[in-house]
């Protein structure tokens, strides 16, 4: 895959299997020649996955709004680095420039980016891959949930199907590069909807 977004969180975790996952998955990105496009931030986990792939020579582009700029301690040493006027701005253009997604383990903010995105391929709005790298069993209650929220048919279950989950970063990957994106159960018309 030519780029993947990588959503996570603000924080390092509580856990050194976070930022060891961060690490290894970065690593992998740039092993595979795979560009990363993630929130543009020195801090946290978003920092150590981007450090990880510019250390292994790939190429990273952050995509960070003007709010955040100081906030978020924006990461200066960069491939490229684009600022945006709005959170939302920053979505959609990390949508557009990325092949598929997978989320490290984050606060509200990854929870957000990542549901919207698959929230996007539910509704056919987008055809990439969604991933959930799994660490330290940090995703498991979440993966309950979504199974729960099957059972009480909320969700359907080709739409949990929608989720690709791992605990391994290669894995992972593997899993977004061979993905076919299932028929469309639920249609609109593209057209009646502004593309994310
Ligand atoms: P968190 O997972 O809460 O640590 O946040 C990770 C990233 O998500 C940070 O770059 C936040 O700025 C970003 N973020 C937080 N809330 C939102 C939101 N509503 N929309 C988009 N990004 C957000």
């Amino acid at each position: 895959m030519q780029s993947i977004c990588v959503f996570s969180g603000a924080s390092p975790g509580a856990q050194p299997e976070y930022a060891a996952a961060a690490r290894t998955l970065g690593a992998e990105l740039a092993a595979r020649g795979t560009r990363l496009v993630y929130g543009g931030a020195s801090v946290g986990l978003m920092g150590v996955v981007a450090d990880a792939v510019l250390a292994a020579g790939g190429e990273v582009i952050g995509v960070i709004p003007r709010q955040l700029v100081a906030q978020e301690v924006v990461h200066l040493g960069l491939s490229d680095l684009r600022i945006t006027s709005s959170m939302h701005e920053r979505k959609a253009l990390m949508a557009k420039l990325s092949n598929g997604f997978v989320a490290l383990p984050g606060g509200y903010g990854t929870l957000e980016e990542f549901t919207e995105v698959l929230t996007w391929s539910q509704l056919g709005l987008q055809r990439k891959p969604c991933g959930l790298l799994d660490v330290a069993d940090y995703y498991r209650p979440l993966l309950a949930f979504f199974d729960h929220a099957v059972t009480e048919e909320f969700v359907r279950a080709e739409h949990r199907d929608l989720i690709l989950a791992d605990t391994d970063p290669a894995r992972l990957l593997d899993a977004l590069d061979t993905w076919t994106a299932p028929p469309l159960t639920r249609k609109i018309d593209p057209a009646s909807i502004p593309a994310p």
